[in-house]
């Protein structure tokens, strides 16, 4: 089991492949995990291994890694019609199924759905219909994109410039014109003696304010997670979209929200903006829409934004967009089926029945004196690690110690995420009480052993 032995799978994946978004000390130390199958919430290594998979892959397997009927569809389509592409007036009979069944679980009273391959390419995609729409509408200069500091929306050029976070730095991102207002996280950005109220008027007077000194004409959409999820799992603060929206609807500027990980139950809606009682004008999809069966995104327009991208497609009798693989015929069969399992095999219930549970661990878990606040909403949560409970100060940054922390869950049988100095929890909707009880378990004393080194 020595990663570094030569031939080891650990060795071999170091060799020949190139890792993204991964800690490369936490590598060289411990080797990469080589995982071969999965069953249920948990997945196996080369060395046979379980984990516990407490992030459901990637925030996307919520089915778990064995559901029969996802790879039973999978199997039946690729058996019937195994590939398609959707341009020149062609698609699957399965590609127009998936759109009907999208439209009509969307909170929209009708719409359009446009296929992407991947959360990212479904924003780049969106951001392309409103730059559409601002040259067809003649206004050539809407084409701002205000997002969130914290925000996750990919890493394209163009949703990585949405995506609020300083590591893109490194690419020279973001782009001009992508402009990222303040995190809505009233711990951690509430000034001191400001009333969460007061926290939430003084963004969406930020927002009044960006709009009046940017132009109302320059700003092409405003793009939101309901709860934002690789930021660190953050929900708004009270009245967050409630405050926003008028002030979006009264500039004339569309409210995208970013359902990629709240899409599909995760919340404990079928959409976050559903949880969170706000309507937006297009909303994007990806990660839960296959359960993570088969790589797609999609972007579901509204019944305004359908008309004028109508408009604006017929005008040119064409929008110049798409990708190879949009709406593959084993993507769309494997969504259809993925969006039936979470709607009518009891799965959206159950992350109902088990958010009571899950914050109940969360909550306790906050108690540890290390551990400055839990947050979440439905089945996604975030503990963050402080130095200082009190004064909410991070540890120093050289300590890794959400690192520390995955890693030691790691070698209990446990996957989670570090995020910042946060632990991200995000299971599947199959868990059963027990499995939940699991988690808690093995991550209270990876947490209880950091703290003892660092504390
Ligand atoms: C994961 C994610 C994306 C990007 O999706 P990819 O499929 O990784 O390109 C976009 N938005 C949100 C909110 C996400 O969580």
């Amino acid at each position: 089991m020595n990663p570094h032995e030569p031939n080891s799978w650990e060795a071999r994946a170091d060799a020949h492949s190139f890792y993204g978004f991964t800690d490369l000390p936490t590598i060289n130390d411990r080797g990469t995990i080589v995982l071969t199958h999965g069953k249920g919430p948990y997945v196996y290594d080369v060395h046979g291994r379980q984990y516990l998979d407490g992030n459901s892959g990637l925030w996307n397997m919520f089915a778990g890694f064995d559901h029969k009927g996802l790879a039973e569809a999978a199997k039946a389509q690729y058996d019937r019609f195994p590939g398609y592409h959707a341009f020149f007036g062609r698609m699957s009979d399965q590609t127009v199924m998936l759109s009907e069944k999208l439209v009509e679980v969307s909170p929209f009273e009708r719409g359009k759905v446009f296929y992407t391959n991947s959360g990212s390419e479904a924003n780049d995609t969106m951001v392309k219909m409103l730059w559409f729409l601002a040259g067809n509408e003649g206004k050539p200069a809407r084409r701002k994109i205000l997002t969130r500091v914290n925000g996750y929306h990919g890493v394209t050029a163009v949703s990585a410039s949405m995506t609020g976070k300083p590591y893109n730095s490194v690419f020279g991102l973001p782009l001009d014109g992508f402009i990222h207002l303040t995190c809505p996280h009233y711990w951690r950005y509430g000034t001191d003696g400001e009333t969460e109220a007061e926290f939430t008027a003084r963004l969406a007077q930020e927002l009044e304010d960006t709009i009046a000194s940017e132009g109302a004409d320059t700003i092409a959409g405003f793009f939101a997670e309901p709860v934002m999820g690789a930021g660190g799992v953050i929900p708004p603060s009270a009245g967050y979209f409630a405050a926003i929206q008028p002030i979006l609807k009264k500039h004339g500027i569309p409210l995208i929200a970013d359902e990629v990980i709240t899409g599909f139950g995760r919340t404990g809606e079928v959409w976050g903006c559903q949880t969170y009682d706000f309507m937006p004008d297009a909303i994007i999809s990806s990660k839960n829409l296959t359960g993570g069966y088969f790589p797609m995104g999609a972007v579901i327009l509204g019944p305004d934004l359908t008309d004028r991208m109508q408009a604006a497609a017929d005008a040119i009798e064409e929008f110049p967009h798409g990708f190879t693989a949009s709406g593959h015929p084993v993507g769309c069969a494997v969504a259809l089926k993925a969006i039936d399992v979470a709607m009518n095999e009891g799965l959206i219930e159950n992350v109902k029945a088990l958010t009571p549970l899950f914050e109940e661990g969360l909550a306790r878990l906050s108690q540890k004196a290390n551990i400055g606040e839990w947050r979440g909403k439905g089945l996604m949560g975030a503990l963050e690690a402080v130095q200082d409970k009190d004064t909410k100060q991070p540890f120093d940054a050289s300590l890794s110690v959400s690192e520390r922390i995955a890693n030691a869950c790691t070698d209990q049988g446990l996957i989670c995420r570090p995020l910042g100095q946060a632990i991200v929890l995000c299971p599947a909707f199959i868990l059963t009480p027990l499995q939940m009880e699991e988690m808690f378990d093995k991550l209270e004393t990876a947490i209880d052993g950091v703290f003892a080194e660092v504390g």
